[in-house]
């Protein structure tokens, strides 16, 4: 089976006024449709980055980069803004969620931005399994940081992407919400079948994952499987 990601010597040369920035220098990766795949590395090693380029939300510099068999060095802006939207969901270690929405609809937006209308089964589902039933009607200052967070998956799970995205989603957490929202994280991977490719810096967390890459200096270092990966 075709990996769900894969990218060859990719680069991003980010171009900061006179100054070039390598911020991705000659990353290969093939990731497997389904698989929960941990980042690891040293601050400004090219994390996020990485993260950003397979999300679409920037572009690469040059290089191969395929999600679900679509090359994203070959498209234009607006083709990878709907990449995007139809493939990825993003969750963020600030949550971003709208502060003047309920839960509900922050939820409910999303599923709306994606094209396809609200799915009444999909959003019960979801809610249900991220146990947030009973707090839908709350705005998000109303809400705990692990609730918000949980609300930011749904958000990013709702309209069934292909993959996950989440960049440090337990770095604004406690322990005791970090431990819930990576095992609601773990059984939604499980269960939905999305990939899902995290950012951490903690080793705590990354042993949720079946591997962890580990980077440094805008490359991947080493790939290793997690023997006993810690079950949702
Ligand atoms: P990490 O997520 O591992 O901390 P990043 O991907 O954020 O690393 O950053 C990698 C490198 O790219 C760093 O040197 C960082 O300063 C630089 N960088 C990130 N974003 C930008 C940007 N928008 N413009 C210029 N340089 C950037």
């Amino acid at each position: 089976m075709e990996p769900v990601v894969k990218t060859e010597s990719l680069w991003k040369i980010y171009h900061s006024g006179k100054v070039e920035v390598p911020a991705l220098r000659g990353v290969n990766l093939e990731i497997e449709e389904g698989q929960f795949v941990a980042i690891m590395g040293p601050s400004g090693c090219g994390k996020s980055t990485l993260l950003y380029v397979l999300g679409g939300l920037t572009p690469p510099t040059s290089g191969l980069v395929l999600v679900d068999g679509n090359d994203l060095t070959q498209m234009s802006d607006a083709e990878r803004t709907l990449l995007r939207r139809r493939k990825i969901g993003f969750v963020f270690q600030r949550f971003n969620l709208l502060p003047t929405l309920s839960a509900y609809h922050n939820i409910a937006l999303a599923q709306h931005i994606q094209g396809d209308g609200f799915d009444p089964h999909r959003f019960e589902v979801t809610v249900a399994l991220l146990g947030l039933k009973e707090r839908l009607s709350h705005k998000p200052a109303e809400l705990s940081g692990g609730e918000q967070q949980r609300v930011a998956i749904a958000r990013a799970v709702v309209s069934d992407p292909k993959i996950v995205l989440a960049d440090e989603p337990t770095g604004n957490l406690d322990t005791q919400n970090s431990e819930t929202v990576l095992r609601m994280l773990k059984q939604l991977n499980r269960e939905l079948g999305q990939t899902l490719i995290l950012i951490t810096h903690n080793p705590e967390v990354a042993a949720f994952a079946d591997r962890i890459l580990h980077m440094r200096d805008g490359q991947i270092q080493h790939s290793e499987p997690v023997v006993a990966s810690r079950l949702a």
